[in-house]
């Protein structure tokens, strides 16, 4: 079952917050990068879902039952779309030994949506990942990672996987392997294993704003640890101000801002997750054709589009296809637009992604 930290921030007229606005507004305007928004009605609640913080503010007079949905809708999709939770579509497909597996409608979805950006970038995006996520295991590492560990060391200890492990992981990474009709998913490749990481978390965020937008919220923000989707626009109908983040900055670093009604705006970074060694950074996103984290100068790609399933999938191809590549793939697809950020910090916009 998934973890759930409640951290509910209830603003309204009675409030201790409202007290302490005035307060609070004079300690925000002395940290320009701190988005202001103190004067509305909202209400706040985090939570731990597919390894991810996500929250959902609503904004506006709001009872507790469109919050409780949400969390609701996210506890059953973190069921269903989850590789770690046991009887899961995901879990029972990769525990079939190829025999085909019945799915829900939404996961078949899912997997024949992501197929297609399979396709579409040639195998850069694949959810056959697994064996790799396995075994560069990257979250756990960063907690074993030792200070000044030289790259030798650390490939004695297995914290980096030796060539032989990569080639052997590689060897069940095939997007080809995975077949869908209708609802059932067959793996051909009975030790492949299918991952929707990379995607999973934009299609939760479409479902939860059709689901908000049906329960009558014209104003909220849904952030899936960096999947961030509007709903409509500011109480006020102004739009969303969506500040992405500065790569290896605090959360409130921002590096620059796109302005949203009802669109997501999704980002692929290193510093999401990653650890270090020798000064090199091994991080989250992966290569199906090297078998390492990808490498190609960039740390962050930023997708903004209606459909955050599709800006979602696209992050994590275009980090993967690098930032040629990924500029092509986007500026050829209508509705979407990127923003790629390299080591260096500069900034490469598709011609309609916006100016500050
Ligand atoms: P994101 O943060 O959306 O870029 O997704 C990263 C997650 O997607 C990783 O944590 C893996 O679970 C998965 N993943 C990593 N590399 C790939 C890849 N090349 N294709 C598809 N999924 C991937
Ligand atoms: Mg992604």
């Amino acid at each position: 079952m998934f973890q759930y930290i409640y951290l509910s921030v209830k603003e309204n007229a009675h409030s201790p917050v409202r007290r302490l606005l005035p307060l609070m507004l004079a300690a925000a305007l002395l940290l320009p990068s701190l988005p202001v928004c103190a004067e509305e009605e909202k209400t706040s609640e985090t939570g731990f879902f597919l390894d991810t913080v996500i929250t959902i503010t609503l904004y506006g007079d709001t009872d507790s039952t469109a919050m409780n949905g949400c969390f609701d809708l996210l506890d059953e999709y973190e069921n269903m779309l989850s590789r770690t939770v046991e009887g899961s579509d995901v879990w029972n497909v990769n525990h079939s030994g190829g025999e085909p597996t019945e799915v829900s409608e939404e996961t078949a979805y899912l997997i024949e949506t992501a197929l297609y950006y399979s396709e579409l970038s040639d195998g850069a995006f694949d959810i056959t990942i697994t064996p790799l996520v396995e075994l560069w295991d990257v979250q756990s590492k960063a907690s074993q990672v030792s200070e000044g560990e030289t790259t030798e060391e650390a490939l004695a200890s297995g914290l980096i996987p030796s060539d032989e492990e990569i080639e052997e992981a590689l060897l069940h990474i095939d997007y080809t392997t995975v077949s869908c009709e209708g609802t059932t998913v067959t793996l051909s490749d009975p030790d492949a294993e299918i991952d929707l990481g990379g995607i999973a978390k934009g299609y939760i965020a479409d479902c939860l704003e059709e689901y908000l937008l049906s329960a009558g919220i014209e104003s909220a923000l849904i952030n899936l640890g960096g999947n961030v989707q509007t709903v409509g626009t500011k109480p006020d109908g102004s739009s969303w101000k969506i500040g992405i983040q500065k790569p290896f900055g605090g959360s409130s670093d921002i590096i620059t801002v796109v302005e949203c009604t009802g669109e997501s705006v999704v980002t692929s970074g290193t510093y999401e997750r990653y650890f270090e060694v020798d000064g090199i950074i091994y991080h989250h996103i992966l290569d199906p054709n090297t078998g390492y984290p990808a490498d190609n100068g960039l740390v962050s790609v930023t997708i903004l589009a209606d459909s955050s399933t599709i800006c979602d999938a696209l992050s994590t191809t275009c980090f993967v296809l690098g930032l040629e590549d990924g500029l092509d793939l986007i500026e050829s697809i209508d509705g979407v637009e990127a923003l790629f950020i390299t080591e260096d910090e500069t900034m490469y916009r598709t011609s309609g992604f916006p100016e500050d």
